[in-house]
């Protein structure tokens, strides 16, 4: 995420950091340097220049010159400028009413069908929620069946009504039938356009007045840079909404729509999109998001990710399973899913501080368990549970059915006997022991 912005930055800064005196001359040149990343970030113009005319003017307000850690400050500063910038605190939505309505807005291909989907299974997951899914985008039969796929696979029920080319009476519909049937958040996704358009606008002006949403929400793709926060402001004209959407954060996104778009159109980023997979949705935080950018990691996301994975019933019943020898390749497998559906790897690796500017440049790919995988599904089941009894005409056929070669089965069977008695060692509490075991 934003590794050309958090790279140049960095360098930006670090002529400070590194700097015995540091003088009015280079705090203004790191500054100069700090704009010309923003703007190559895609930051608009004024913004950029608005942002290092408050850094230098706090700089001097803080006396950055005369204090010990000049460097250290000044990035300080930076980051807290930078979180301002991106909307100081955190905003949730409001799902105050009952039913809750909440409204997508944006152009078509934004990500708009893919998010309703994952706010709805975010919402469902909180257990008090029980979200229902409409689809208004009556122009493409296929995107009403795209969100019926999102609904199948998140178990949450789609409100549909092909034959209808009315948005505005689904829309009616769908709160209706949420009425009826004890639904307490609609999430209702409307059509887009490649463009911004006034039939688009008058359609989803039409729907808003019509079922008045608590939450009017606007996706955006994020890779669109400048583009991004000139569409935000024309549906904003329109709507008056009340949050943005920023997806794709995951690609190689330079960072300016994430930077420009509050203060364009002074509403929060309320969510971002960090993949494909319904999973992949996090709450935005400014302070965290300028911490990324600055390239100090966040923890913080990384432990509440795990944290969401987290199944304390299913702990208990692999800590049984562990103390009892019987921890077998079902159980790995189930840790594998668990790890890969708190994000993709290079995400997560992002989130340590440090990590993501050593790895940078390391391709990490999001298969790296593939191979493993496929290993483990190329066992019969009583392999997985026994994997003593895995000789070496089993290797062979292992190998041949998972597209491996037996010295990468021998590698992972190595791993996972380690891997077995490590996780013994660590239940019963003996440090020691597993300093042994490391060393053997
Ligand atoms: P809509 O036309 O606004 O409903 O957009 P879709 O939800 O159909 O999304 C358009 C494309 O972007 C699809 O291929 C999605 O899988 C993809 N997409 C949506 N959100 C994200 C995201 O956060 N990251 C990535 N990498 N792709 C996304």
């Amino acid at each position: 995420m934003f590794n050309n912005l958090s790279d140049k930055l960095d360098k930006a800064l670090h002529v400070l950091k590194g700097h015995g005196s540091i003088t009015e001359v280079n705090v203004a040149e790191t500054l100069k340097e700090v704009r010309r990343a923003l703007l190559d970030a895609d930051v608009n113009f004024k913004i950029a220049k608005e942002f290092t005319n408050k850094v230098k003017e706090k700089a001097l307000g803080q006396n950055v010159l005369t204090t010990l850690q000049p460097g250290q400050l000044m990035v300080k500063i930076v980051k807290d400028e930078l979180t301002e910038l991106m909307g100081g605190d955190v905003e949730g939505i409001n799902l105050s009413g009952n039913p809750s309505i909440v409204l997508m807005s944006g152009l078509q291909g934004s990500g708009k069908t893919t998010f309703s989907g994952k706010l709805a299974n975010y919402l469902k997951n909180k257990k008090t929620k029980k979200p229902l899914l409409v689809a208004c985008d009556v122009y493409r039969p296929a995107a009403i069946d795209q969100l019926h796929v999102v609904g199948d696979q998140i178990n949450v029920e789609v409100f549909s009504d092909k034959g209808n080319n009315d948005p505005v009476a689904i829309a009616q519909a769908g709160v209706a039938h949420a009425k009826a049937n004890g639904f307490n958040v609609v999430i209702i996704d409307t059509a887009g356009r490649l463009a911004v358009d006034e039939a688009m606008m008058t359609e989803i002006s039409n729907i808003h007045k019509a079922i008045e949403p608590q939450e009017t929400l606007f996706v955006v793709d994020s890779m669109t840079g400048q583009d991004a926060v000139n569409t935000a402001k024309a549906f904003n004209d329109i709507l008056n909404f009340d949050g943005v959407i920023l997806t794709k954060l995951d690609g190689d996104t330079r960072g300016g729509a994430a930077i420009s778009i509050k203060s364009v159109v002074n509403k929060p980023i309320k969510f971002i999109g960090t993949g494909e997979k319904m999973e992949a949705i996090d709450v935005f935080y400014p302070s965290r998001m300028a911490d990324r950018i600055l390239g100090m990691g966040d923890v913080v996301s990384l432990v509440e990710r795990a944290q969401e994975q987290f199944d304390e019933e299913e702990a208990r019943k692999l800590q049984k399973k562990i103390a009892k020898n019987q921890f077998g390749f079902d159980d790995f497998l189930k840790q594998i899913q668990q790890i890969k559906k708190m994000g993709n790897m290079k995400d997560l690796i992002g989130m340590i501080p440090g990590a993501g500017k050593m790895m940078k440049d390391i391709d990490i790919d999001d298969d790296a368990f593939k191979g493993i995988e496929a290993i483990i599904h190329s066992m019969t089941p009583a392999e997985r549970s026994n994997p003593s009894i895995i000789n070496s005409s089993r290797k062979k056929r292992i190998g041949k059915g998972s597209g491996t070669s037996v010295q990468e089965v021998n590698q992972l069977l190595k791993q996972f006997t380690q891997m077995s008695k490590m996780m013994k060692m660590m239940q019963g509490g003996g440090g020691k022991r597993m300093m042994q075991a490391m060393k053997n």
